[in-house]
C-alpha cells in the first residue's frame, strides 16, 4: 500500500509501541487503491478512547466521541479520527496482542461496515487486510454489501443513499442481489431525517454516475422526495420533447455541470409540470406556470430536507427563471445583471443550456444557439467592465449630495435612475454626463 501519509504512519506506530494495534480503515484504503486523494483518513485501533488519551498525551488531541470510541489527534497538523474496533456498536474487549483475537477484533470491525470496497484495512506490518473481497470488488468496479444485503439495509436504511452515492461518484454498478435489497428497504429513507440524507443525494447528484443512478433506482428518489414520483412516464409536447418529464429530467441533470447546486436544480427545475398540466385542443399537453409553481414546491421540500441557506435562496430562483427568454443584446443582458447578478446570471445560463440540451433536437438547437450568443454578450460585457449596478456608476451618492439633494432615500433613487439610463444608452457612464444628468433630474424635479 504506497502513499500513505506521514501523520497516519505516525499514529499507527505509536499506537503500536504503546502495545496496541491500529489500521487506516474505510474510505481512505478504497480511495487510495483508486489513486484518488482521500478527503480523510480513519484509523481503527484496539485501544480505548482513554487509552488513546494517554498515547497521544503529548500531541494535540480532541476527544471528538468518547461515547462512540472516536478521538481525534492533530499529527503533523492535520486531524485523524482514531476508533475502537467496534462490533455492532459495541467496543470489543478483547485487546490481548495475540495475532488470531488481534485479526479477530478487527475482522468484526470491518465486517459491520457497509460495502466491501469500504470494509478493507492496512498496516505496515500486515498490508492489506480484506477480508470480503473488496479489492476484487474494486477491480470490477462493483458497489457491494458486507453480509446480507436485506439484513445490512434494513439495519441502516442510509446505506441505500450510500450505496448509490457510491454507485454515482465513482461510476460502479451495484452487484444484483445488493441492488435488489436497495430496491426492497428504498422506500425506508422517508424515515430518516433530511440532514442525513442531504449531503448524501448532493454527493450522488454530483458524481459522474448520475444518469444510471437515477435512471435504474427511482424509487431512492421517490423515497425522499415523493414530488418526483408524477414525473416518471409523464408525457410531453412530442414536437420538443422525446422523453418524458422525469428521463428529460435525468437527461438535464447529466448535462448540467457537476457542481451540486446545479445538479439539484435540475432534479427539481420540471417538478410541477404534472400538476400544471393542460391539454390543448389537439390533445397537446402544456404546462403554464410550471416554473412558479416548481419553485415554490423545490421550496418545501429544500426547507424539509433541512438544506443550507444558499440552496433555499438559490435553487428556487433558478427554478422559476428557468423558462425566460435570455437577452442576446447588451440593453437586455445590462439589465438582467442589474436584476439577478453575474452569479445568478450564470448559474441561469448553465441551467438552461442543460435543460435545452435534454430536448428534442430541434428544439435543442435553436435553443443552445440563442444561450452561446447570450453567453457571449454576458461574456464580453463582464470582460469590458460594463455598468450594471450602482456601485459601477462614475458618480457616487456623496457628488449627488453636493449637488444639492438633501441625504436619504432621494439620493438612492437618483442613482437609480442614473443607473437607468446608462443601462438603456441614454447616456454615457461618464462623470461629467452622470453629473449633467442628474442635474436636469434635480430641475425637473423627477424625483
Ligand atoms: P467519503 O469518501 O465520502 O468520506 P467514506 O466511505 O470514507 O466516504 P465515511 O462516512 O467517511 O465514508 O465513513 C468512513 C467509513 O465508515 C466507511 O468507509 C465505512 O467503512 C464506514 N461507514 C460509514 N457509514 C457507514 C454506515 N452507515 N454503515 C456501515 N458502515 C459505515
Ligand atoms: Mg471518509
Amino acid at each position: 500500500m504506497p502513499d500513505v501519509p506521514e501523520s497516519v504512519l505516525y499514529i499507527i506506530e505509536k499506537l503500536n509501541k504503546a502495545n496496541f494495534q491500529a489500521f487506516a480503515v474505510g474510505g481512505c484504503i478504497r480511495d487510495r487503491m483508486l489513486g484518488i486523494d482521500p478527503k480523510d483518513w480513519d484509523v481503527c485501533s484496539s485501544a480505548t478512547p482513554e487509552e488513546a488519551l494517554r498515547v497521544f498525551a503529548d500531541d494535540r488531541i480532541i476527544p471528538t466521541g468518547i461515547k462512540h470510541g472516536t478521538v481525534t489527534v492533530i499529527a503533523r497538523g492535520e486531524p485523524i479520527e482514531v476508533t475502537t474496533f467496534r462490533t455492532d456498536g459495541e467496543y470489543s474487549d478483547s485487546r490481548h496482542p495475540d495475532k488470531v483475537s488481534f485479526i479477530g477484533d478487527l475482522i468484526s470491525d470491518l465486517k459491520r461496515r457497509d460495502f466491501t470496497i469500504n470494509a478493507m484495512a492496512w498496516s505496515p506490518e500486515s498490508g492489506l487486510i480484506d477480508p470480503f473481497g473488496g479489492k476484487e470488488d474494486l477491480s470490477e468496479r462493483c458497489i457491494r454489501c458486507v453480509g446480507d444485503p436485506e439484513i445490512r439495509f434494513r439495519e441502516d436504511v442510509l446505506r441505500v443513499i450510500r450505496g448509490l452515492r457510491f454507485s454515482s461518484s465513482l461510476g460502479f454498478s451495484i452487484e444484483e442481489n445488493t441492488a435488489q435489497a436497495l430496491r426492497n428497504a428504498a422506500e425506508m429513507l422517508a424515515l430518516l431525517p433530511g440532514e442525513r440524507i442531504f449531503p448524501e443525494l448532493l454527493g450522488l447528484l454530483s458524481g459522474a454516475g448520475v444518469k444510471r443512478a437515477l435512471l435504474d433506482f427511482p424509487e431512492v428518489i421517490a423515497a425522499i422526495i415523493p414530488e418526483l414520483r408524477p414525473a416518471f412516464g409523464f408525457r410531453q409536447n412530442a414536437a420538443t420533447h422525446i422523453w418524458d418529464v422525469w428521463r428529460h429530467t435525468v437527461e438535464s441533470v447529466a448535462a448540467v455541470p457537476p457542481d451540486p447546486l446545479l445538479r439539484l436544480t435540475m432534479l427539481l427545475h420540471d417538478v410541477a409540470k404534472p400538476e400544471t398540466c393542460s391539454a390543448d385542443q389537439a390533445g397537446t399537453p402544456h404546462f403554464y406556470g410550471h416554473q412558479q409553481a416548481g419553485a415554490q414546491i423545490a421550496a418545501a421540500i429544500l426547507e424539509r430536507l433541512r438544506t443550507p441557506g444558499v440552496y433555499r435562496d438559490t435553487v428556487p430562483r433558478l427554478i422559476a427563471m428557468h423558462n425566460k427568454l435570455l437577452p442576446d443584446d447588451q440593453k437586455g443582458m445590462r439589465r438582467l445583471l442589474a436584476d439577478i447578478g453575474p452569479g445568478l446570471t450564470w448559474q441561469l445560463i448553465a441551467v438552461k443550456r442543460a435543460d435545452a440540451q435534454a430536448h428534442a433536437p430541434k428544439a435543442r438547437d435553436d435553443r443552445i444557439e440563442l444561450i452561446e450568443r447570450a453567453q457571449a454578450v454576458l461574456k464580453a460585457l463582464l470582460e469590458e467592465g460594463s455598468c450594471f449596478s450602482v456601485k459601477d456608476l462614475k458618480l457616487g451618492g456623496e457628488e449627488i449630495a453636493s449637488l444639492g439633494v438633501p441625504k436619504g432615500p432621494r439620493i438612492g433613487r437618483v442613482l437609480k435612475l442614473l443607473l437607468d439610463a446608462v443601462i438603456d444608452e441614454q447616456i454615457e457612464n461618464d462623470r461629467d454626463k452622470l453629473v449633467k444628468y442628474a442635474q436636469e433630474l434635480i430641475n425637473t424635479d423627477q424625483l
